[in-house]
């Protein structure tokens, strides 16, 4: 007998109970509050995976400091475009935050939202040179309006002192600034998201019922299989649209489905590991996020940078992440999870991935050898006074990486996310892992437009959908009025700085 509380139908199965799904299904609730829709999650509680406070860098991405987003081009100038794509999605989550705050769904921001400068940090000539370049680029656009710049070593003390003390004073360094950066705990959001849902009817979460099987029924249905992890009990639900919102485990769902789109997607696993630093007399010295540039060959999450974290009311210090391997494709995963994800149709990709990919190879392969002397070396780079007894080991997340298949190279690496969506639309999955949770709600937006473009209607889910962000439909990397005036107003909402 499957137990009482999960439904025999519903209209939306979320499978996970992250930061995705959570955002999906309260921005799905907003729009038809009449939508039955059940979350079901193996775990005993909701944002315990890579959404988790510690499992993730809290970095409210908005492109402003990660140096990976900003490619120089050979003529020695910096491609911006991509860090104002990222930019502009971050708004949108703004605006979502700011929207359930004003309607008293989530009663103070700070639970979960710090304002937190965020910052990019070079040294040597050619780097000063590239960040000189980059800032040139940057600051001339209505998106990066309010960005300092400084090559001054007394300057950058003043704005990040633990950077600049003990660095020799004659190496050329550089730095950039953006006070209106955040830092966010989304173990927190997503908990203050699940609870906002739950106490909505029609809503139900389901802890420790991991999904096992996805069955299409009929042509328009999907029988989700669910295995009671503590009764080992099978059951299922009927439903007519299935959020795949796994985490690293989407991947091996979305091979269950068996839809054609997804054939010959494969996954790589990379693994996390943080220095973390909870002496308050050390964090509270300490009030920015510090990226800088990342080594040769290493995956763009693994830029390093010295972050303020604020969570449960304490902050911290956190220093990462080195990336590592490992065949997990979850934290509370199986060492077996790669194997088994691997099928007759992506072992050609992942092998081409394989022999394309010799500098990820031998990057990863070097952190995994790393000492903690070496990794401990690279966090004085940034902070050169820090002491090793003041630091710990943390676990980070696990990213499965997509290797996506490509006619012409038979498979590609790719460090985004991606939904993988059947043609009916009734069901998608979101692999990959960056940018991340910061934009949670453009991923749930473009899920509505790819499977629910029905609804996106003026006379169905579109005025409602502009109640909550009033700037959709609207280029803000291209109005720059409409940016000012909505980042001004997400400002006061979630209580951060405005310049
Ligand atoms: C080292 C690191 C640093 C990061 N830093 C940042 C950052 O600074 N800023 C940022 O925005 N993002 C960051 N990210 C990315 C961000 O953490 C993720 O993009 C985001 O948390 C993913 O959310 P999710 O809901 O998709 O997955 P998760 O939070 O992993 O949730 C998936 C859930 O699905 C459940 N599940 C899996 N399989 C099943 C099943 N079969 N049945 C039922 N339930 C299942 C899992 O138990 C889990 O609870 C970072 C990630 C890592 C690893």
């Amino acid at each position: 007998m499957p137990p009482t509380s999960i439904p025999a139908t519903s209209d939306i199965v979320l499978i996970g109970a992250g930061i995705m799904s959570a955002t999906l299904g309260t921005l799905l609730k907003e729009l038809d509050p009449s939508l039955r829709i059940a979350m079901l999650e193996t775990l005993d509680d909701c944002g315990q995976e890579s959404s988790q406070a510690w499992n993730n860098a809290g970095t409210g991405h908005a492109a402003n400091c990660e140096l990976n987003y900003t490619p120089q081009r050979p003529d020695g100038s910096v491609d911006i475009s991509r860090a104002l794509e990222v930019n502009t999605e971050f708004d949108l989550s703004r605006q979502l935050w700011s929207y359930l705050v004003k309607k008293g769904a989530i009663t103070d921001p700070r639970a979960f939202l710090h304002p937190c400068p965020h910052m990019s940090l070079v040294w040597g000539k050619e780097n000063v040179e590239f960040l000189r370049a980059r800032y040139k680029a940057m600051s001339a656009h209505h998106c990066y309006h309010g960005m300092d710049y400084s090559e001054d070593h007394k300057q950058i003390a003043g704005w990040a002192p633990l950077t600049m003390e003990g660095r020799d004073p004659n190496q050329p360094v550089a730095a950039t600034r953006i006070i209106t950066g955040t830092d966010v705990d989304y173990g927190s959001l997503t908990h203050l998201l699940v609870a906002h849902l739950s106490a909505q009817p029609g809503f139900s979460v389901h802890y420790k019922q991991h999904v096992v099987g996805l069955e299409r029924e009929g042509s328009a249905r999907w029988r989700v299989e669910i295995k009671d992890i503590e009764s080992g009990d099978a059951h299922s639900v009927l439903s007519r649209f299935v959020f795949i919102g796994a985490g690293g485990d989407a991947l091996p769902l979305l091979q269950k489905s068996r839809i054609p789109e997804g054939h010959g997607y494969g996954g790589f696993p990379v693994s996390g590991i943080w220095l973390r630093c909870d002496v308050s007399a050390i964090s509270d010295r300490h009030h920015a996020k510090v990226y800088g540039k990342a080594a040769e060959g290493s995956p763009p999450m693994s830029v390093p940078h010295l972050d303020t974290r604020i969570i449960g009311g304490k902050k911290s210090l956190l220093f990462g992440p080195y990336a590592g391997f490992s065949t997990k494709f979850l934290k509370h995963g199986s060492l077996t999870d790669l194997f088994r994800s691997i099928e007759p149709g992506n072992i050609f990709p992942m092998m081409a991935v394989a022999r394309d990919n010799i500098a990820l190879s031998e990057y990863l392969i070097g952190q995994v050898l790393q000492t903690s002397a070496h990794q401990f070396a690279m966090l004085q780079q940034f902070f050169p006074w820090a002491k090793r007894h003041d630091w710990r080991e943390a676990v980070a997340g696990q990213r499965v990486q997509i290797i996506k298949p490509d006619p012409q190279h038979t498979g590609v690496l790719e460090f985004g996310t991606e939904l993988i969506g059947a043609t009916d639309q009734s069901l998608v999955a979101l692999l990959g892992a960056s940018p991340g949770a910061s934009t949670a709600t453009f991923i749930a937006i473009e899920v509505l437009q790819k499977c629910f473009p029905d609804e996106l209607t003026e006379s169905a889910w579109l005025s409602r959908l502009r109640q909550i962000i009033p700037t959709y439909g609207i280029d803000l990397k291209a109005d720059a009025d409409a940016c000012r005036r909505i980042r001004a107003d997400t400002a006061v909402a979630l209580k951060v700085d405005n310049v």
